[in-house]
């Protein structure tokens, strides 16, 4: 943990309220910054960006300062602007768009985004993009081509590098190896969990 976040603990400094909720091992309770609970000890203090990771890691709420009371204003602002582009994600979309429908300039959304999910919107965008091409290939005939139209990169050369850079194949050689899973038989579950937790840790 950074001495900036520790700092903001034992000092109860609310303005970190919108960065990170802490918990504490030896109690099970996870606060706001701010909250004027009883200090804790640092080295069983552990972090965590929103209430609902602090729940997924079976901390519960703390009853003083309600972490979990409402979601933290720029955590919704965010959710929203995942939302429109998880909805909207094969039109274009730019930053200012982004910037312009949700009423902040693009840098302010840039940092606030990246903060909040660890990617920047355009690489949400980008990843979100190729996952849906990644269905398509195992799901349709379409050609190349027209999958990565239909998710939003027109051009061609741009959509086969950007798939390539995510995933490490061309959108041709994804297709081949998924259809050779399809054939594998019997390690068919392994190979295909496999290629699962190959999905999931590209989108961590
Ligand atoms: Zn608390």
């Amino acid at each position: 943990m950074k001495d900036e976040f520790w700092e903001a603990i034992i000092t109860n400094n609310a303005s970190y309220d919108d960065q990170f909720l802490y918990a504490v091992k030896t109690t099970g309770i996870f606060c706001r910054p701010s909250c004027k609970s009883r200090e804790p000890n640092r080295q069983n203090v552990r972090l965590f960006r929103s209430a609902e990771e602090a729940i997924r890691a079976d901390y519960r709420p703390c009853k003083r300062c309600k972490p979990a009371g409402k979601r933290l204003p720029n955590e919704d602002w965010v959710a929203q602007i995942t939302d429109y582009i998880d909805l909207h994600y094969h039109e274009r979309l730019s930053l200012q768009l982004l910037a312009d429908l949700f009423h902040g300039s693009p840098y302010h959304l840039h940092r606030t985004f990246k903060r909040i999910t660890d990617l920047t919107p355009v690489e949400y965008i980008q990843r979100l993009r190729v996952k849906k091409a990644q269905e398509m290939l195992d799901s349709t005939d379409y050609t190349v081509g027209n999958i990565g139209f239909m998710v939003g990169i027109p051009s061609s050369p741009y959509f086969i590098t950007l798939f390539k850079k995510i995933t490490g194949y061309t959108p041709a050689e994804y297709r081949q190896r998924h259809n050779r899973i399809d054939l594998g038989g019997g390690e068919l579950d392994g190979r295909i969990s496999e290629a699962a937790d190959l999905l999931d840790q590209i989108h961590i």
